[in-house]
């Protein structure tokens, strides 16, 4: 399962999930149904099956509902995987944010992790196994201007992150956060990228495929005793 699937990094998530894992992806979009449905074909071409779940992570009723009519057509399936990475940024100094900005980004990534984990969180207990990987930010650990509101809102999945990693540790279910720096997508489509790879010391944007290929670890078996941590993939810009 991961929302925000039509997004640069949860389409480069979700293939590489598919690919290189061999899952089966469970593809939440909010809004751009056509993207959805491209990243669906090519998901299928990986030979693993991919459904689509629109819905809005911050509309806890409309998310429960959605998941519940999918299990009931999938009675078999077992969400084993879930990647809370749908996320959006109302960026503006402090003193200016508007009320509604404040809220629209906290309820995408802090609640919309509670909305979505929450739900399937019972099955995994049940079965003994899963990995969470929530997708944070480099401004959710250092804070920063002009994004306070989003950096609240990372840095709250951090804390949950931690959290929850340590009551369910022992259903040998793992809790881990992911924390990009600048990635390019539709996020950091507006930034002067010329201006801010000065600041990096790898001198360039990430791509979406590497931070991918982390999260594709932490998925993995292989990142069996990693549990409750924060990795950071931002080309040595912050550690
Ligand atoms: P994009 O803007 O490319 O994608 C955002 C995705 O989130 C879209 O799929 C969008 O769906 C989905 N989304 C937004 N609101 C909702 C909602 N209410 N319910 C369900 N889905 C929603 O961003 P990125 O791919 O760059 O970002 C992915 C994650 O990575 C985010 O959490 C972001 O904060 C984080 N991140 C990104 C960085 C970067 O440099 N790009 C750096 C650090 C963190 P739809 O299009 O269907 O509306």
């Amino acid at each position: 399962m991961i929302t925000g699937g039509t997004g640069g990094i949860g389409k480069a998530i979700a293939l590489k999930l598919a690919s290189e894992l061999g899952y089966h992806i469970l593809l939440n979009y909010n809004s751009n149904k056509a993207a959805a449905e491209d990243i669906q074909h090519l998901i299928k071409a990986e030979g693993v099956s991919c459904d689509l779940l629109q819905c809005d992570v911050t509309n806890a009723p409309e998310v429960n509902s959605k998941l519940e009519a999918w299990a009931q057509q999938n009675p078999d399936a077992i969400v084993e995987v879930i990647i809370n990475n749908a996320g959006i940024t109302k960026d503006g100094l402090f003193l200016w944010t508007k009320t509604e900005d404040w809220h629209s980004v906290i309820d995408t990534s802090l609640s919309g992790f509670f909305n979505v984990t929450q739900p399937l969180l019972k099955n995994m207990l049940t079965q003994r196994y899963g990995r969470i990987i929530n997708i944070v930010s480099l401004s959710g650990l250092k804070g920063n201007a002009g994004q306070v509101n989003y950096s609240a809102a990372k840095g709250g999945v951090i804390a949950a992150t931690k959290a929850l990693a340590q009551e369910i540790g022992k259903r040998k279910i793992t809790v881990n956060a992911v924390a990009p720096g600048f990635i390019t997508s539709n996020m950091t489509a507006d930034l002067d990228e010329q201006e801010l790879k000065k600041l990096i010391p790898l001198n360039r944007f990430g791509e979406a495929e590497e931070v991918a290929s982390l999260v594709a670890f932490l998925a993995s078996r292989n990142a069996s005793y990693i549990t409750g941590e924060v990795i950071n993939i931002n080309g040595g810009l912050y550690s």
